[in-house]
């Protein structure tokens, strides 16, 4: 059994229309006074004969608060994984709890160190109720897609009250939500523009593909551009990385002088399922990380751009995919729901967040894989399009 797995539980509640959650706070010598970014969810490692990681989590939750996780459906939370390598998964339970009546294990601890003195500590020394916006402070860092996504499965599944007309069916069932699906939402670059920095710097290297690899791992990495397409100013970016690398300057410069010269073409297949998909009535629109400041030049290179139903670039939002506020703002400015619309996005970071907040995600590998995945869907397009079909 692999001991680097842990389990535990959520458990929320509403009070005044608002969802709080409950937080344990680690006992023993090292945490006493830290606090924020150190609250975790109850949670402990399976015991060798523990296969059902759900029952590890119930176990350890009766076990760190002295209370039985409260009956009813759990929802899952998927895991998340935490900087020391540890994988945790996580179900959300509706419940309450009082924390001055919750009563952890203990476990004993060598403390003095050296000192031949064992003494005892609760696994937990207080647990507590959060907003989620102090429970977003309080958490581990890594634990926080976890409050994300009960976010969103409280969003697109409100227990109370009923939706009229929903006939209280509240469980997923594949069949129904499929015939809920009305729109493609489509990233742009790796699925329809073919946006690669090596475009340019093939050029600037001399063909030197190591010098070039290294350079965009090191110096204009995906986590530098991420942040321009976020919002960060191009201008200060350049001159601040280039300030840290003078030997590296001028190359640093032609990322933003010659950023033009990243864009190869158009992606035809993907265009052509694009096309169908809006002859056929079915709107498209796209989600895309991407500086505001080059998405004029985009839409001027790529006049496709205009054919979409609408668009949200992270530059103008504030904040990239694969974070979940993202998705959230498009589906609000286009007042689409999680489970009307398939997403195609090539980065599985990408594809998870969305699946996270309801979102029939697909991984795009190649354009005639995404006709395929979207007439499962039922989306109205030909059997194996021609790619170059136009
Ligand atoms: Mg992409």
């Amino acid at each position: 059994m692999n001991s680097r797995r842990s389990a535990g539980i959520l458990l929320f509640r509403r009070r005044e229309g608002r969802v709080e959650v409950l937080l344990a706070h680690p006992g023993g010598p090292f945490f006493g006074r830290k606090d924020l970014g150190n609250w975790s969810i109850p949670k402990g490692e399976p015991s060798p004969d523990e296969v059902d990681l759900e029952l590890t989590a119930r176990r350890e939750f009766e076990e760190e608060t002295g209370h039985r996780v409260p009956a009813g459906p759990l929802i899952d939370l998927g895991a998340v994984k935490q900087k020391g390598g540890k994988v945790v998964y996580a179900w959300a339970a509706d419940g309450d709890l009082d924390p001055a009546m919750a009563t952890s294990n203990t476990f004993s601890f060598e403390w003095p160190p050296f000192s031949g003195r064992m003494k005892i500590y609760p696994e937990i020394d207080r647990v507590e109720w959060f907003t989620p916006e102090e429970a977003r402070r309080r958490i581990k860092e890594a634990q926080t897609p976890l409050l994300d996504r009960l976010d969103a499965a409280l969003a697109t599944d409100p227990g109370d009250p009923p939706t009229p007309g929903d006939g209280g069916e509240q469980d997923y069932d594949p069949a129904r939500t499929s015939t809920r699906l009305r729109a493609v939402v489509f990233d742009l670059g790796g699925v329809l523009i073919d946006w690669n920095p090596r475009h340019l710097y093939r050029t600037l290297f001399g063909g030197n593909e190591a010098a070039m690899e290294d350079f965009l791992s090191e110096v204009c990495n995906p986590e530098w551009n991420a942040r321009i397409d976020a919002g960060r100013p191009f201008a200060e970016a350049v001159e601040e990385l280039a300030s840290r690398h003078p030997d590296r300057a001028y190359l640093i410069h032609a990322y933003r002088e010659r950023w033009g010269e990243m864009l190869g073409g158009v992606f035809e297949g993907t265009l052509a399922v694009v096309r169908e998909l809006r002859g056929a009535g079915v709107p498209v629109y796209a989600l895309s990380n991407w500086s505001a400041e080059t998405f004029a030049l985009t839409r001027s290179r790529f006049p496709f751009l205009d054919e979409l139903e609408g668009i949200v670039i992270s530059g103008d939002v504030g904040v990239g995919k694969p974070d979940p506020a993202i998705f959230r703002n498009f589906m609000a400015r286009f007042g689409l729901q999680a489970d009307e619309i398939a997403f195609v996005d090539d980065s599985p970071a990408n594809v998870a967040a969305a699946r996270g907040l309801g979102i029939e995600a697909i991984h795009f590998e190649n354009a005639e894989q995404v006709r395929r995945d979207l007439r499962r869907l039922g989306f109205p397009l030909a059997e194996g399009g021609d790619a170059l079909r136009d």
